[in-house]
């Protein structure tokens, strides 16, 4: 098989995890799962409450409201940076907006939303308890229309595509003119990845198809023609490692203590992108 973003062939071992393996390119140093998951099957996975909503998992994306509000408000916040102004009348699409929070919050703030969600139980989810509205599952069926977004948001979607390329360019056409794209993502040279090596926490068999780093995700946007406007990492941030090993280390110590399995690494390894279709703002 060859890499998805660069096409080469080369490829050094990266991580194991039961039977998968993630070969780092060579080339262009992306993470990819081998075996890949054709793009069909690779939404299976999404399509049942559970992967949202799982006690064992300490997933749950019902229950879990006002933390997914908190870190809605987050990517705002980081978004504005970015952003002139205010987001009255912004025309926003969130892909892969899972349960439609984030579209929610930046609603309040006068955007215009639009989600696609590959999973059909968030989809309806966030279609009933927000009244959000959602285009589709699959951004291949859909006619979304050319320049014609100002913002577009994949907050933790990208690694979960099997093509990120072919997704994000459908993306880039349906972007106005100087509009921005707004990628976030694990980043797979931070330093919990270095720490934890294959039990690194972002490394999820059949859910995790695709991990970039800051070069990796540069020359994606290159790729689609977009114009780096900026690369902020965020979770390992100051004080973000001590943090994240003692929230580790206590983890550790209560599986220990209660002998269940040795817990994964701390949620604390991302980065958020910013780039921007060339073009003046209409
Ligand atoms: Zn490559």
């Amino acid at each position: 098989m060859s890499c998805t973003l660069c096409q080469d062939k080369s490829y050094s071992l990266r991580a194991e995890v039961g039977s998968v393996r993630y070969l780092e390119c060579e080339v262009c140093h992306l993470v990819y799962q081998n075996p890949m998951p054709d793009a069909s099957s690779a939404g299976n996975l999404y399509q049942k409450k559970g992967y949202f909503v799982d006690p064992k998992k300490g997933t749950d994306y019902i229950g879990g409201e006002q933390w997914l509000r908190k870190t809605a408000k987050f990517f705002i916040r980081l978004i504005k940076k970015y952003w002139p102004g205010d987001f009255k009348e912004a025309k926003v699409l969130d892909f892969g907006c899972a349960t439609g929070v984030f579209l929610d919050e930046i609603r309040k703030q006068g955007a215009i939303v639009q989600g696609i969600e590959l999973s059909r139980w968030a989809s309806a989810y966030a279609q009933s308890r927000f009244g959000l509205e959602i285009l589709g599952q699959d951004i291949f069926e859909l006619d979304l229309p050319k320049n014609h977004f100002d913002l577009i948001t994949m907050i933790h979607s990208v690694e979960h595509l099997p093509d990120p390329v072919r997704v994000v360019e459908r993306l880039v056409e349906s972007l106005k003119p100087g509009g921005l794209l707004v990628i976030a993502t694990p980043d797979v040279s931070s330093m919990g990845e270095r720490f934890f090596g294959s039990r690194w926490q972002y490394y999820v068999p059949h859910d995790h198809l695709a991990l970039f780093d800051k070069s990796s995700v540069t020359r994606l946007l290159k790729k689609v023609n977009l114009t780096l406007s900026g690369i902020e990492p965020y979770l390992w941030r100051r004080w973000g490692t001590l943090e994240a090993l003692i929230l580790f280390g206590i983890k550790w110590a209560r599986a220990v203590v209660q002998g269940s399995s040795f817990p994964r690494g701390t949620p604390k390894d991302g980065l958020v992108v910013f780039s921007r279709k060339p073009g003046e703002m209409s």
